[in-house]
């Protein structure tokens, strides 16, 4: 984000907290709009990310033919309809094609497109087909854990409810064994 649009966000955040005027402390919340600026600064990093950089050409020629899973890869994201946010976890499997990624990038991959304002089913598709494109796997899975705050602390709140979304590309869609054995995995 450059300065020009930090600023924007600075000022809007300053006219919501003249909407909340005769409530806030004044005093409290006088560098209020400049930390919120920053922090979303930081929480939607990811539209300036750019994926190949990310990925560095860590690619890797191996001659390993069964599944790479990494679980359990914690992330926390904002929803674009209400930008608040939604965590969780997120488990990733892709079947190579003589090449492997760099363990470390495919967290990497999944913070890019979480820092940024998402829908789940969204943010899950787009981790799925980058890992799957770059990586050319012969196929690729996502599978995503999350609560929303959105729908936990207002809306119909519904605290510790968990939404699931999963997406499948190349052989882990097409065939029933691949994708049995991935859904095992991550079990
Ligand atoms: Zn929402």
């Amino acid at each position: 984000m450059d300065n020009h649009n930090k600023k924007i966000i600075e000022n809007a955040f300053e006219k919501i907290l003249k909407g909340l005027e005769n409530n806030v402390d004044k005093n409290g919340t006088k560098d209020t709009p400049k930390r919120v600026s920053k922090a979303y600064d930081e929480l939607l990093s990811g539209y300036d990310a750019d994926i190949n950089k990310v990925i560095n050409n860590a690619l890797f020629d191996v001659e390993y033919d069964q599944i790479v899973i990494v679980k359990n890869i914690r992330f926390y994201s904002l929803c674009e309809h209400h930008m608040l946010p939604f965590f969780g976890k997120i488990d990733v499997g892709y079947l190579p094609n003589e090449k492997i990624i760099g363990l470390s990038k495919i967290p990497r991959i999944t913070k890019v497109f979480s820092r940024r304002l998402q829908v789940q089913e969204r943010l899950t598709e787009e981790i799925g087909e980058s890992i799957y494109e770059n990586t050319k796997a012969q196929g690729a899975g996502v599978v995503i854990t999350a609560q929303h705050l959105c729908s936990a602390m207002r809306g119909v709140n519904l605290p510790g409810t968990e939404m699931v979304t999963s997406s499948l590309f190349g052989s882990f869609k097409s065939d029933p064994s691949t994708r049995k054995e991935f859904f095992d995995l991550i079990k």
